[in-house]
């Protein structure tokens, strides 16, 4: 048995938390309530193949479990509070609370080959990014792997199909969450619910590298982006605290750790903000330095936010950018931003929105 598979999955309050579960440890609570094995099974399909939100409607259970279940465990079901809709590119942005009353939001993008869901790890963030909407307010407190698939089931039935790409990207950091992020990935993997190949998943990291190492050796084969938004430690460490921990030499190598051991090609995140990382020798020194790895740059237009004062590159001084990138044998995207028109930057929504107040907002 997998490592992160022993980890038993209990609520703060010490119910069993049904939808965080794999079979085996269904199995073993099934077992231990004096029901058949079989019933995990049954179970696990509702939940993660029907994605049924209601344990009332999951007909081939006997009503008597049923009652047990839902007087003794938890079981995760988020609540939709307000949707988004962009006029210009047809982007969502959903607010959903939590049974404890936390919100969170997930971004919805469609695309021709099927629909992409940035989902949270995370209520708020501790990682304090200077750009950063969803590090306005600290950390409340990180998700669930339930809490993590319901963004991805909810928006999958209100699609009615299936969600093609998830991208955990939203607010959080998934390396300060990372026993809950791999029961997650190996969930909705699970041939017997979802089974979403993880190369249409991709975990971005601001870089911790203790977990970078770590989620390594998981075996997982998800994409790794890491937000570097620098081209050295002097002007990463005003952007973002954590380089101060983790220098750029020691990033590099974690990165470089991360595709020897997986074989997948790491993604450079890159938001460009006027003035601060823009420049045509910003653009030498960061080429210098992932030069040697197998790598992918993104480039993103920030949206700025009303709590800081930065403000979005120009288009023709990002391209001057990206031809530099290009000329040093860089992989480069410039990538369109999405959802410009409703609160597009991750964390924004759910300021707007902190508490209760149902609304919907098309
Ligand atoms: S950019 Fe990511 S890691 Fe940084 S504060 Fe925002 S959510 Fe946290």
């Amino acid at each position: 048995m997998e490592k992160s598979d022993s980890v038993k999955q209990y609520d703060t309050a010490g119910r069993p938390d049904l939808k965080s579960m794999s079979i085996e440890e269904l199995k073993g609570l099934l077992t231990d309530m004096g029901e058949k094995s079989f019933r995990a099974s049954q179970l696990f399909k509702w939940m993660h193949s029907e994605l049924e939100s209601d344990i009332d409607h999951m007909t081939d259970l006997p009503k008597s479990l049923r009652e047990k279940l839902k007087e003794t465990c938890t079981y995760t079901v988020i609540k939709q509070v307000r949707e988004q809709v962009s006029k210009i590119d047809g982007t969502r942005k959903y607010l959903w609370e939590l049974d404890d009353g936390n919100r969170i939001e997930s971004v919805r993008m469609g695309y021709r080959h099927g629909s992409s869901v940035c989902i949270s790890s995370q209520a708020g963030c501790a990682m304090g990014c200077a750009f950063c909407a969803s590090a306005i307010g600290g950390l409340d407190r990180s998700l669930t792997p339930a809490e993590m698939l319901e963004q991805v089931y909810r928006i999958s039935a209100i699609d009615g199909e299936r969600v093609k790409n998830v991208v955990v990207m939203g607010s959080g950091e998934p390396f300060a969450n990372t026993d809950n992020l791999i029961k997650f990935l190996r969930l909705i993997n699970d041939e017997k619910g979802l089974g979403m190949s993880l190369r249409n998943v991709t975990v971005s990291t601001c870089g911790i590298v203790p977990e970078m190492y770590r989620f390594a050796q998981e075996g997982l084969p998800v994409t790794l982006a890491v937000s570097l938004h620098a081209p050295d430690d002097t002007i990463r460490k005003k952007l973002m605290p954590v380089a101060s921990k983790y220098p750029y030499d020691t990033l590099m190598k974690a990165c470089k750790d991360y595709f020897e051991k997986t074989g997948r090609r790491i993604t450079f995140e890159y938001a460009l903000i006027n003035g601060v990382n823009d420049s045509p020798e910003c653009a030498d020194m960061l080429a210098k330095k992932i030069k040697n790895l197998n790598c992918h740059v993104n480039i993103i237009n920030i949206n700025p936010i009303k709590e800081r004062l930065f403000t979005k590159t120009g288009e023709k001084q990002a391209e001057v950018f990206r031809k530099k990138l290009e000329k040093n044998l860089i992989n480069v995207t410039i990538r369109r931003a999405l959802g410009q028109d409703i609160d597009g930057a991750c964390g924004q929504l759910r300021r707007r929105f902190p508490y209760n107040e149902s609304s919907s907002d098309h």
